[in-house]
């Protein structure tokens, strides 16, 4: 919990940041924003991941820095592990035996820290690592501000996202004051495609298709797609949400190719209360409510179909819970 976190940073003085593999913007942010605290505190700390920084984050102040490493290879007091469901997460081995702060938002956190501070009412991580400068006294410097805030409008989707709450608007607003210039970072965050995206969504949109009843929306990609779009990783990111900004669409089924043929990551997003988590785990996968994702072999008609019809039974279903007793509607966090 946060009075640990906070005892902990009080007492020792070494220490390394990391996020999940394929980092995002509330892992880079908010990974990120702890380091520029830790620094201002007068600490050793250093941000390393497994992968490259997707290219809109790069401007982040700090990215230059982050250190890509396979392993544990220096020796930390302890190691914060951001936004990760279990210690897999970041690609990085050597954490087992490390002492390791497992900081998240998401409630599915197997609390594999030494220390763990889960806080699925917060919007974003970004807003647990405000919350933590405060406790801890700390002055929130502009570059702290810059990279909390972009995690925040990274996992509220600009704050329109259902867990944009008062307490993320009332964080955005002190960031706003400790420096931050929301339209620079917006246009950091939007308008900086690369070409490659673009000849990407072209070709992934180009094969858009909705399910007979017309409720579920279907995307495909193909590694031949990626390749002649020369796109990299981090690329396709979003393009499962666009199909959802149709009135009628409820779920959209993202499909891409990973081996020529038979093997799929598999991308599903959902509105409202339809629960798509669900569907994820009964084909060995997981998620969020509103944002899960799965592995699946086969053929892509026959895979798609499979995934089509569970998510038109979890619609079914989801109708006549509203006709009794409704769901209790689970944290969303899409991130
Ligand atoms: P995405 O579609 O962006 O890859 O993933 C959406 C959400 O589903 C993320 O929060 C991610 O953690 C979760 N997710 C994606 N793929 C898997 C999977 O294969 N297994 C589990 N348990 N969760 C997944
Ligand atoms: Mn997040």
């Amino acid at each position: 919990m946060l009075s640990q976190v906070v005892e902990l940073i009080e007492n020792k003085d070494t220490f390394a940041i990391t996020t999940h593999h394929r980092p995002d913007g509330d892992g880079l942010g908010s990974s990120l924003g702890l380091c520029w605290l830790l620094r201002s505190l007068g600490k050793s700390v250093e941000v390393i991941t497994s992968d490259d920084i997707p290219r809109t984050y790069c401007s982040l102040p700090g990215a230059e820095e982050i250190r890509r490493v396979s392993r544990i290879d220096r020796d930390y007091d302890a190691v914060f592990v951001i936004e990760c469901s279990d210690l897999e997460r970041p690609g990085i081995e050597g954490l087992s035996d490390t002492f390791t702060v497992n900081i998240d938002h998401h409630a599915t956190s197997d609390n594999f820290g030494t220390i763990n501070w889960i806080d699925p009412t917060a919007s974003a991580v970004g807003e647990m690592i405000y919350n933590l400068c405060k406790a801890i006294g700390g002055r929130v410097t502009r570059e702290i501000a810059e990279c909390l805030y972009l995690a925040l409008v990274t996992d509220t989707g600009s704050f329109h996202f259902p867990n944009t709450t008062e307490r993320t608007l009332k964080v955005a607003s002190e960031l706003i004051k400790a420096g931050v210039n929301p339209s620079k970072i917006s246009e950091t965050i939007y308008n900086s495609y690369s070409w490659s995206r673009i000849s990407l969504m072209s070709q992934v949109l180009g094969t858009v298709k909705r399910d007979p009843t017309g409720r579920v929306a279907m995307l495909r990609q193909t590694i031949e797609m990626k390749r002649s779009a020369q796109a990299v990783d981090g690329d396709n990111n979003g393009f499962v949400n666009i199909p959802l900004a149709a009135r009628e669409i409820q779920a959209v089924v993202y499909m891409r190719e990973v081996e020529p043929g038979d093997a799929f990551r598999v991308s599903l997003r959902s509105k409202g209360d339809l629960n798509v988590a669900r569907v994820a785990e009964k084909f060995g996968g997981g998620g969020h409510r509103n944002a899960a994702g799965l592995r699946i072999e086969g053929d892509w008609d026959e895979c798609e179909a499979k995934l089509v019809s569970a998510i038109l039974a979890a619609i079914d279903t989801n109708g006549s819970n509203h006709d009794g007793v409704a769901e209790p509607s689970a944290e969303l966090v899409l991130g």
